[in-house]
C-alpha cells in the first residue's frame, strides 16, 4: 500500500509520501537508542511536565487535528474532536500517576525475612526503544493510549503508522518534539508493512505492539517470538451486546445505535452482535432498527452527519461482500444493505441491520468492520451466554440487565477481556483494556498497560 492520504469521503489523494530508506531508517533506529541511553534516567517530574505541555499544545491545536484525522480517515468531525480531547486526558493521567503505578514493590517482611534478605523490593525499569504498529481507525488515539504509558515509564517509541494515515503519524512525532521530549524520544517510521519484520529483528527495538487485524497481529508476533521479543496484541473484535427483558429497552436501543455505528462502525469494540431474549426481541429489533434507519449518512465534517464514509475501498468492499454472502444463506435485511443514494464518490455504506443469522453465514463469524449489525433472538440465559460466547473474538461485551444473578453469570462465564453492564464499551485511562481468544494478549491502558513494557526487576540485598 502506498504511503498516501486519501480523503474517503470523495477519494481523492491529498498528499503522497516516500517511504523511508534502509538509511533513513537506520538513523532513526540510533537516534532512539541514544535517546533511551539518557532518557530512561530522567526523574518522573520532568517527563510529567513534557507529558503536559504535550497534552496542553493537543488541546490548543484539537481543531486542526481533528480535521486532519477526519480528512484522513473519514470520522465525523465531531468524533474526531472528542478523541483528541481524549488523548490530553489520558496524557495527564498518565503524568499524574506513572510514578505511584511503577513505585517500588515490598513484599511482606516475614516472605523478605524467609527469602534470605535483608531487604528485597521489586522495581519497575525501563526496557528500550519500543515499536508500535498501529490502525487507522482511531490514529491519534491508538498511537497516544501507547504513547503516553511508555514515555512516562522511560522507554522511547517508534510508530509504524497505518499507510492511510500519515499525516497525522507526522503530527504526533512533531507533538512531541514541539513539547521538548529529548531528540528521538518518539520518532515516526514512514515504512510500509514488509519493513517492519527488519525493524521488529533489529537488535536495538526491544519489544512490540500492535493494534489491528489478525493476520498483521500474527506476523508480527511471529517475528517478535523468533527473537524473543515481547508483544502485546490488540486484534479485532466482534462484540456481543447482550439484551435481557429486565433492560431499560429505550435506553438499550439509544446505546446499542452508539455502540455500533461509532466511528463510522470501524472500532474493535463496537458492539457488533445483538443478542436478544425472545420476550422483548420484537420491540428492540422494531426500534433498533428504525434508529438504525434514520440515521444520516454523509461528508463527515458536517455537524449534522451521523454516519460517514469507511476508511478504505477495500473495506467497504469487504464489507459488502460479508453482507451480500449473508443475503444469499438467507438474512433478512431489516434495513439498508447497500450503498447510500447520492454518494457516489467516496466508501459509503448504509447502516444496515440483519436478522435470520446462521453458522452457514461468514457474518456469524467475522468481524463487521462498518455500520452492520447482526441481531439474534435467544431463548433464555443460557442460550444468551453461549451466543455471546460463539466467536472467535474475545475483546469485550455489552449486556442490558437490572438483575445482580445475570451481571455475575456474566462475569463469570463471558469470554471476553471486558464486560459492561448497561452501557457502551468504552477505554478509560484507569481501567485496563485488551481481550482473549484471537483478539489478543497483554493489556493496554491502567497500571497493567504501563507495566507491559517495563522490566519487573527484583532486588535481593543479603
Ligand atoms: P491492518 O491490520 O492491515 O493494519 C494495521 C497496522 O498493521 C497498519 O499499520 C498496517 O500497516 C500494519 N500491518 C499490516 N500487515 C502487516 C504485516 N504483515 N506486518 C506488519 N505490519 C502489518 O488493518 P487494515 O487496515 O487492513 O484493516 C483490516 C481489518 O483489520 C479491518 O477490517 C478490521 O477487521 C481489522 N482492524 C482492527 C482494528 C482494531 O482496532 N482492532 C484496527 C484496524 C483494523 P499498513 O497500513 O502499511 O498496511
Amino acid at each position: 500500500m502506498p504511503i498516501a492520504s486519501v480523503n474517503p469521503a470523495t477519494g481523492e489523494t491529498v498528499q503522497t509520501f516516500e517511504p523511508l530508506d534502509a538509511a533513513g531508517i537506520e538513523r532513526r533506529l540510533a537516534r532512539a537508542e541514544a535517546a533511551f541511553h539518557s532518557y530512561r534516567g530522567t526523574p518522573f517530574a520532568a517527563r510529567a511536565e513534557l507529558m503536559r505541555r504535550a497534552a496542553d499544545l493537543l488541546d490548543r491545536e484539537l481543531e486542526a487535528v481533528a480535521r486532519t484525522m477526519t480528512e484522513e480517515m473519514g470520522k465525523p468531525l465531531a468524533a474526531s474532536r472528542a478523541e483528541v480531547a481524549k488523548c490530553g486526558k489520558a496524557m495527564r493521567w498518565y503524568a499524574d500517576h506513572a510514578e505511584e503505578l511503577l513505585a517500588d514493590e515490598h513484599p511482606a517482611p516475614a516472605d523478605v525475612a524467609d527469602s534470605g534478605a535483608s531487604r528485597a523490593f521489586v522495581r519497575y525499569r525501563p526496557l528500550g526503544p519500543v515499536l508500535a504498529v498501529m490502525p487507522w481507525n482511531f490514529p491519534l488515539w491508538q498511537v497516544l493510549r501507547f504513547a503516553a504509558p511508555a514515555l512516562m515509564a522511560g522507554n522511547v517509541g517508534l510508530l509504524k503508522h497505518a499507510s492511510n494515515v500519515p499525516r497525522t503519524a507526522l503530527a504526533i512525532e512533531e507533538l512531541f518534539q514541539r513539547a521538548g521530549f529529548p531528540e528521538g524520544c518518539f520518532q515516526t517510521l514512514l515504512i510500509g508493512s514488509g519493513a517492519v519484520e527488519g525493524v521488529i529483528r533489529d537488535r536495538r527495538v526491544v519489544a512490540v505492539t500492535l493494534t489491528g487485524s489478525e493476520p498483521a497481529g500474527r506476523a508480527v508476533a511471529a517475528t517478535a517470538a523468533d527473537e524473543v521479543k515481547k508483544a502485546v496484541l490488540e486484534l479485532g473484535g466482534s462484540d456481543p451486546f447482550v439484551v435481557l427483558p429486565s433492560a431499560d429497552l429505550d435506553a438499550a436501543v439509544r446505546t446499542a445505535v452508539r455502540a455500533r455505528v461509532q466511528n463510522n462502525g470501524q472500532s474493535c469494540i463496537a458492539a457488533k452482535r445483538f443478542i436478544v431474549h425472545t420476550d422483548v426481541y420484537d420491540r428492540f429489533t422494531a426500534a433498533f432498527t428504525a434508529a438504525m434507519g434514520a440515521l444520516k449518512v454523509g461528508d463527515p465534517m458536517d455537524e449534522s452527519t451521523d454516519v460517514g464514509p469507511l476508511a478504505s475501498r477495500q473495506g467497504r468492499d469487504d464489507l459488502e461482500e460479508l453482507v451480500e454472502d449473508a443475503r444469499v444463506h438467507g438474512a433478512r435485511v431489516e434495513c439498508g444493505g447497500g450503498r447510500p443514494e447520492g454518494w457516489d464518490t467516496g466508501w459509503f455504506y448504509e447502516p444496515t441491520v440483519l436478522t435470520g443469522i446462521t453458522p452457514a453465514m461468514r457474518i456469524h463469524l467475522e468481524e463487521t468492520f462498518g455500520p452492520v449489525a447482526t441481531v439474534y433472538r435467544v431463548a433464555d440465559l443460557d442460550e444468551a451466554v453461549a451466543v455471546a460466547n460463539d466467536t472467535p473474538f474475545g475483546l469485550s461485551a455489552n449486556v442490558w440487565t437490572t438483575d445482580e444473578a445475570e451481571r455475575e453469570r456474566f462475569v463469570r462465564d463471558i469470554q471476553a477481556g471486558g464486560v459492561f453492564f448497561n452501557g457502551m464499551t468504552a477505554s478509560h485511562p484507569a481501567l485496563p483494556f485488551g481481550g482473549v481468544k484471537r483478539s489478543g494478549f497483554g493489556r493496554e491502558l491502567s497500571g497493567h498497560g504501563i507495566r507491559e513494557f517495563c522490566n519487573i526487576t527484583t532486588v535481593w540485598i543479603g
